[in-house]
């Protein structure tokens, strides 16, 4: 019955392939011979299949889990090197019609403020986000046909491009919206969206139908086949998800690991981005409810476990994990973090009123932007609002292919100084632009190439001159 190249969810993602798999990694998981053969296969940076990786994540020999450890953080040091790319959601719409029973936009919360942004409040948040600096954002929104068509999400997606202020933009919109058509696809496809990212929530069916009792989500195929329609639209960045705490992390783990074989297997190419978010208290939503949840130190293997298996993807991490948390999983595999997030739709204008609340989730890490990037500065690493692939027509098996062949290290790494310069010029505090440009004159000396090394020391002149959005 399974069969990663079939069109059909269960097939793909076959209940039983998953409870072999983790019966398989738990009679292996003291098996130091194959967890050694595994980890040698790891090494060779090729990635490893969802049986593999689950017998790392159930091991449970110190040294090995040490070992497993350690070659995450070189994969994620010889893949990103030390450069962290920046985001923000941007909450568009709160209205759904879905009834999931861990979010407090499901439709029978009748306490939590509904709101739905206009093209002008829409206009003033992107302002506020790029006065903040941001150049990269998710755009988030409830299912609701009547209230968010996609013909809003279109024209919100052109409102947000078309807003230039001071040296302001938004150079790449994420889109996170609910499972649709082809047909909606491609009309994202069109406006120019950089990933399509949807969260399957859990891989689980029977888990799946019962936290989603009601609304078009609850069709566990047409939620769990919509990369795939995603793909067929044109679409070939998706990002991928689970919400942990629903359902058991082992099942989870290997669920998603199938889809992004799947993807592979029929499309080509797998995920751009995995989001590993957990469960969060919420206005009617207590996390607690969840028997699942899970601690830090397994959220910390899953990330490692995840890096190791799909070196090629991007890891997300969001403000719904605390500092001390994002700190620990950086190093181990994640490429990307969101900073200075308002969960709330209009929040980056208006912070919430207390008896006016619409945010999705608690955030956590609640620090704003500046403090974010002074933080990852001093810890050593880059903060990047690179948005440069996408824009330069790199995307999917094109983008694949640069990060296999190890080219694509020749462009992140630059762009990251360049936009980091931008940001430091326009919008750091005096502390930040000491930090940062102390470290981009250290970078410099990093750069490989001497081509590449001169072009960026003349466009670093230029962005001092007011210059801006310089890519390779
Ligand atoms: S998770 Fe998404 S689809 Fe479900 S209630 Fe919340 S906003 Fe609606
Ligand atoms: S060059 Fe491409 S892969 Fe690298 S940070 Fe920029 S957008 Fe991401």
């Amino acid at each position: 019955m399974y069969n990663p190249k079939s069109l059909k969810a269960e097939e793909f993602i076959d209940h039983s392939e998953i409870l072999e798999t983790l019966d398989y990694a738990q009679k292996n998981k003291h098996n130091a011979e194959l967890i050694d053969e595994i980890l040698e296969k790891a090494r060779k940076r090729k990635g490893l299949s969802h049986r593999e990786a689950a017998v790392l994540l159930d091991c449970d020999i110190e040294e090995k889990n040490q070992e497993i450890y350690k070659l995450a953080e070189q994969i994620k040091k010889d893949f990103y090197g030390n450069r962290i790319v920046l985001f923000a959601p941007l909450y568009l719409s709160n209205y759904c019609v879905n009834g999931c029973v861990y979010c407090p936009y499901h439709q029978k919360n009748k306490h939590i403020a509904r709101k739905k942004l206009t093209q002008e409040e829409i206009r003033r948040e992107v302002i506020a986000l790029q006065d903040m600096g941001h150049k990269r954002l998710a755009i988030e929104s409830g299912e609701d046909p009547v209230n968010n068509p996609i013909e809003y999400i279109l024209e919100s997606i052109k409102t947000i491009y078309s807003i230039k202020h001071k040296n302001g933009a938004i150079r790449r919109v994420n889109v996170n919206i609910a499972a649709t058509t082809v047909e909606n696809y491609r009309k994202l496809k069109e406006a120019g969206i950089g990933t399509y990212i949807l969260f399957q929530e859990t891989y689980h069916k029977e888990s799946y139908e019962k936290l989603h009792p009601t609304g078009p989500k609850h069709n566990y195929a047409y939620h769990t086949e919509a990369m795939d329609r995603a793909m067929e639209g044109g679409i070939d960045d998706v990002g991928l998800g689970v919400l942990f705490g629903l359902e058991m992390y082992r099942y989870e783990f290997a669920g998603l690991l199938m889809h992004a074989e799947h993807l592979e297997a029929v499309h080509g190419v797998g995920p751009h981005t995995i989001s590993v978010p957990r469960i969060r208290h919420a206005d009617d939503i207590d996390p607690s409810a969840f028997d699942n949840g899970i601690d830090d130190d397994t959220f910390a293997k899953i990330v490692a476990c995840i890096r190791i298996s799909v070196p090629y993807t991007g890891m997300i991490v969001s403000t719904r994990e605390s500092q001390a948390c994002r700190e620990r999983v950086l190093h181990l595999g994640i490429s990307q973090i969101s900073g200075g997030s308002r969960t709330s739709v209009g929040g980056y204008v208006e912070p919430e009123q207390d008896d006016e609340r619409s945010e999705q989730f608690d955030v956590i890490d609640s620090r704003t932007l500046d403090e974010v990037v002074n933080w990852l500065m001093r810890m050593g690493y880059i903060p990047s609002f690179c948005t440069a692939c996408y824009r330069e027509g790199r995307t999917g098996d094109r983008f694949m292919s640069l990060c296999k062949s190890g080219q694509i290290q020749n462009c992140c790494h630059p762009n990251a100084l360049m936009t980091l310069k931008e940001y430091l010029m326009d919008y750091a505090s005096e502390d930040t632009k000491k930090v940062g440009l102390e470290l981009i004159n250290k970078e410099i000396d990093n750069v490989l190439s001497d081509k590449v090394k001169s072009i960026l020391r003349a466009n670093l002149l230029n962005i001092e001159k007011g210059e801006r959005d310089f890519r390779f």
